[in-house]
């Protein structure tokens, strides 16, 4: 019986791991079903992790010295996927993908969430190198310059808005003629004098050279093309929660989530069903950063340890 099986090694799971294993719990076990590290590991760099400013350092060389630290004080690694988490009395049982399962007496699930891509031509080759799903981490390169924004949703509005702080000029280009982002949002953006509409239209293509992205082409609906100079893009067209893990044979969830497929936790990272933790990119209102899922990790391995000293 495990005390604690993590699912997912990102940044929310690898610190989840350190802190229950350095908080004394024994059998404490990782199950990722590639190598940890997680989506920041797709990343060329990463300048917001306070502590770290090494330009000449990937995500991928920032991450492995999580892992190390995290195996160093006990924690262990299966490389498998979870098939799903089950309540079976007072334990769980985690399945896996080749049938074997596992019981536990917590779970901390912290498989994250992976902005969609949206399907135009030059995207995967210029993502990360200009192309962007994360205002957050990106914007700064951008400081005073202008880039483009691609979707109409809650999320391609809210980041236009904290990307017309930093950027001279925004663009966003949706392909209706009406935004789906919420009225309150809209007006929002309808105030800003730096952010622009290009309404009707999609990306078609991002063009670029070594250095990276260099402008887009916008296919507008009535065939016409436009093309812009412009050296940010960023794509804003939904998420995909990976969330699989916590529905049952039905198909339904085994605990609470919101109506976009995030759990549902409170400061503790509990969610609705006792034992049970998330953390990181899969929660309510995740910031989506590496700090604030790695501060999520912690918190829940703190309250898995209480948990399982208050039920001893
Ligand atoms: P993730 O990092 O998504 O990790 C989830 C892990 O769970 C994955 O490794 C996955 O393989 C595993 N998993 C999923 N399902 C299963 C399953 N069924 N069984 C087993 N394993 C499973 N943030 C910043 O703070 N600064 C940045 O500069 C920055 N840049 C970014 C650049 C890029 C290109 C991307 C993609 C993201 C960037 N982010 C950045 C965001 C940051 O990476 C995420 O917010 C963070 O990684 C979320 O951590 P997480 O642990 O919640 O989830
Ligand atoms: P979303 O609501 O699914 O919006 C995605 C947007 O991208 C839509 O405008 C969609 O166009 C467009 N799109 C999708 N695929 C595209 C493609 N291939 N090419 C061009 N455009 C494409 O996603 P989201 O904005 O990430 O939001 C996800 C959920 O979280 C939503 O329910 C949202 O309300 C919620 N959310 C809420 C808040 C908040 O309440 N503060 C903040 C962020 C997100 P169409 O409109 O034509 O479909």
């Amino acid at each position: 019986m495990l005390d604690c099986a993590i699912i997912g090694g990102g940044p929310a799971g690898l610190t989840a791991g350190l802190y229950a294993t350095r908080g004394g719990l024994k059998e404490v076990t990782l199950f990722e079903m590639g190598m940890p590290g997680g989506q920041i590991t797709q990343s060329s760099e990463i300048e917001n992790y306070p502590g770290f400013f090494d330009h000449e350092k990937t995500g991928l060389d920032f991450m492995q010295t999580w892992q190390e630290q995290c195996f160093h004080f006990g924690l262990k690694h299966e490389m498998k996927k979870v098939e799903n988490v089950a309540k079976t009395g007072k334990h769980f049982t985690v399945t896996l993908e080749d049938g074997s399962s596992v019981e536990a007496k917590t779970v901390i699930v912290c498989t994250g969430s992976t902005p969609k891509r949206a399907g135009f031509k030059g995207e995967d080759e210029f993502f990360g190198k200009g192309v962007s799903t994360c205002a957050t981490c990106d914007g700064f390169f951008y400081k005073e310059k202008p880039v483009t924004i691609l979707g109409g949703g809650d999320t391609a509005l809210e980041e236009a808005l904290y990307l017309s702080s930093i950027c001279s000029d925004v663009y966003v280009v949706h392909r209706r003629d009406t935004f789906r982002a919420a009225p309150p949002t809209i007006e929002r953006v309808e105030k800003k004098e730096n952010i622009h509409f290009v309404m009707n239209s999609v990306i078609d293509e991002v063009v670029g050279d070594a250095m990276g992205v260099t402008g887009v082409n916008i296919k507008n609906n009535d065939g016409t093309m436009t093309h812009m100079d412009n050296t940010g893009l960023f794509v804003f067209v939904g998420h995909d929660v990976r969330n699989d893990v916590l529905k049952d044979e039905k198909g339904t969830f085994i605990c609470k989530m919101n109506d976009w497929g995030q759990v549902i936790v409170d400061l503790s990272m509990k969610t609705s069903v006792e034992g049970l933790f998330a953390a990181g990119d899969i929660r309510i209102e995740a910031p989506k950063q590496v700090v604030s899922a790695a501060g999520d990790g912690s918190i829940a391995a703190l309250q898995v340890i209480s948990y399982i000293q208050e039920q001893a």
